[in-house]
């Protein structure tokens, strides 16, 4: 292929994107898939990659013929020079073929995007591939986490926008220094799917400006999060701003004290980190409930300050308790004891897996009206 003259093949965008000669773009691959078909000529199987592009003007399936043998991951932006364009069921999509040169190509070469380009969306509108859309909401929270990228480790930025149409979660690689309530414009970012709901996803070349306080609605009338039946809530998939309330019926594995890596804070099992080896465990705690209200039950995950703030079992009393009694599976034991039959009302966001409605709360408050923890209780116990 490095032989053949130089391709005579049209720049273009893809939103431009129109059956007719070979084109040539550079784009990012967002969704991939790699399998194997039956030539009709002599039966052969041969590869191909098929999936998505996108170049942020727009998004297109593509099908790569005879593929290289190592993994193009999702994510890698590629710069395709005389790909042959098809119609599809009356969409324009491209073929890589013998005759297409695929190369890598940095993010910064990928087209420059202006606000006046990008069409207005809503919360509400955002289905996944959409991208190269425009976005005014406020942040509702956002909130920084440190993780394992290959070797190093890097700033990962998540949370919850709110426009008044509706509620979207949102991660982002970069620190566009996004504060609890503000008014913002987003440009550029691109939607994923995440436990089964769309994610907006901000990267290197997404843009984020900052609006006149005038220009929507205070968040608490943008976002509140609704009441539901737990039944009802399974049933419509979860969502980023849920309400529900039920009554704790069990207590799931792993509950209770467990250590972490201090590197990759990753669970460790007897001091061994799959990642780094024999560390010394930083220890920590969690919860995992099972909330039950009539009409269905719920997984609601419990963090450290949630664990401590609902058990009233604090991290500090676990340790203590530890070197009297060195099993910490009595710990679960404990947080049983002091949970099983009360009722709490959580707000956060929840999805929907296999293994049912999972909950992560913003909040978690003894259910009005019942019985609240008895922290003295606990007290006594523990001494
Ligand atoms: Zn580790």
């Amino acid at each position: 292929m490095a032989s053949e003259a130089p391709a005579e093949a049209i720049e273009i965008r893809l939103r431009d994107l129109r059956p007719g000669p070979p084109v040539s773009f550079i784009a990012r691959v967002v969704q991939v898939e790699r399998r194997e078909i039956t030539r009709k000529s002599d039966g052969q199987r041969r590869p191909i990659l098929s999936g998505l592009v996108s170049d942020g003007t727009g998004t297109v399936r593509f099908t790569w013929w005879d593929p290289p043998a190592e993994e193009i991951d999702r994510g890698s932006v590629l710069r395709i020079v005389r790909a042959e364009v098809r119609e599809y069921l009356g969409r324009a999509e491209v073929a890589f073929t013998y005759k297409t040169r695929v190369a890598p190509a940095a993010e910064a070469e990928l087209p420059r995007l202006n606000w006046e380009e990008m069409p207005v969306r809503t919360i509400r509108d955002l289905v996944p591939p959409d991208e190269g859309f425009r976005l005014d909401a406020r942040v509702v929270r956002v909130s920084a986490r440190s993780v394992a990228v290959g070797a190093e480790r890097r700033s990962l930025f998540e949370g919850l926008l709110a426009d008044g149409s509706g509620v979207i979660g949102f991660t982002s690689w970069r620190d566009f220094s996004l504060r609890e309530g503000e008014a913002v414009r987003i440009g550029g970012g691109y939607l994923h799917v995440y436990r089964r709901r769309p994610q907006l996803v901000l990267d290197d070349r997404s843009m984020v400006t900052r609006l006149p306080e005038a220009v929507l609605p205070p968040l608490a009338k943008l976002w509140s999060p609704s009441r539901q039946s737990l039944a009802r809530w399974e049933a419509e998939g979860g969502g980023e701003a849920v309400e529900l309330a039920g009554r704790v019926v069990g207590i799931l594995p792993p509950s209770g004290l467990f250590y972490r890596c201090p590197q990759c804070r990753r669970r460790i099992q007897q001091g061994i980190c799959v990642n780094h080896g024999p560390v010394t465990g930083q220890p920590d705690l969690a919860a995992r409930l099972v909330l039950d209200d009539g009409t269905g039950a719920a997984t609601v995950n419990l963090d450290r300050p949630a664990t401590e703030s609902v058990s009233g079992l604090t991290l500090e009393a676990c340790l203590e308790r530890l070197r009297s009694a060195p099993d910490p599976s009595g710990i679960e034991e404990l947080l049983w004891e002091r949970l099983i039959g009360t009722s709490w009302t959580v707000r956060g966001s929840a999805y929907v897996d296999d293994f049912g409605l999972s909950v992560r709360p913003e909040t978690i408050e003894p259910t009005p009206g019942t019985e609240a923890p008895d922290a003295d209780r606990l007290r006594r116990r523990l001494a």
